[in-house]
């Protein structure tokens, strides 16, 4: 089951929001629709019930990754509020994510009007937030269990792609399935670290791309274990 705060909890974690917020104003996100999203969403409940809760509870909004099971993490908000913002997400768009993860970034996404599709390649993580986005409120998300590399070609085009693991290389597949117009957020590296990366679809074969600096994210794996 999963766990479920009083009142007073709630108002204490709306501080720890504002605050938060403040944080990611200061650090340069501005758009007020993503803002508002992480003001609003219990970040707090999206963790890995079996690593220590009040520990992570203490640690929810401070700016961190933090587990989520499966070895997996949550991506820092900064990085969540950042990709969002390249993003431009508007009312009513088709945004496809790769990494469901705990479905934080999807929360974000569905507050801020959009609809999400989102696959995520770890069993355990699909099935728990498969249940948990509904129970919080953010059920008309779309999720599916598979291999991101793929995208999901039956929904395809996508306004927006957001690429929440980082990835070797830019796959061919979830280009093809950007509308012509369309922006695709991902970090591309080997390493430790990765660029993020912005794409812009211009035609059928042709894209701007730019360079965003570095950030940390758990690999894009290829093979199902
Ligand atoms: N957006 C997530 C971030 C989770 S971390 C959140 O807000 O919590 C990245 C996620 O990408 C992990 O859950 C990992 O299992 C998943 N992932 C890694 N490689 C993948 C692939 N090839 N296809 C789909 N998901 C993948």
């Amino acid at each position: 089951m999963f766990y479920k705060v009083s009142k007073e909890d709630e108002y204490l974690f709306q501080g720890k929001r504002k605050r938060l917020v403040e944080q990611l104003k200061e650090k340069g996100i501005t758009d007020g629709q993503v803002l508002n999203a992480i003001l609003k969403i219990p970040r707090h409940l999206f963790f890995d019930q079996s690593t220590g809760r009040p520990a992570l509870l203490d640690h929810a909004y401070s700016d961190k990754a933090l587990p989520i099971g499966a070895g997996q993490t949550i991506s820092h908000p900064f990085t969540v509020a950042f990709q969002t913002q390249k993003l431009e997400v508007k009312r009513g768009e088709k945004v496809l994510e790769i990494g469901t993860g705990c479905g934080y970034q999807t929360a974000v996404l569905i507050e801020m009007g959009a609809k999400v599709y989102s696959i995520e390649r770890q069993r355990e993580l699909y099935d728990k937030t498969k249940l948990f986005l509904p129970y919080i409120g953010y059920g008309s998300a779309k999720l599916y269990y598979g291999d991101g590399y793929k995208g999901l070609p039956q929904y395809a085009p996508y306004d927006k792609i957001i690429v929440t693991a980082g990835a070797p290389y830019i796959p061919q597949d979830l280009l093809q399935q950007l509308t012509i117009g369309g922006i695709m957020i991902i970090p591309i590296g080997e390493g430790a670290e990765q660029i993020m990366n912005v794409l812009i679809k211009k035609s059928g074969t042709e894209f701007d791309r730019q360079e965003f600096g570095k950030f940390k994210f758990v690999p894009m794996l290829q093979n199902k274990n």
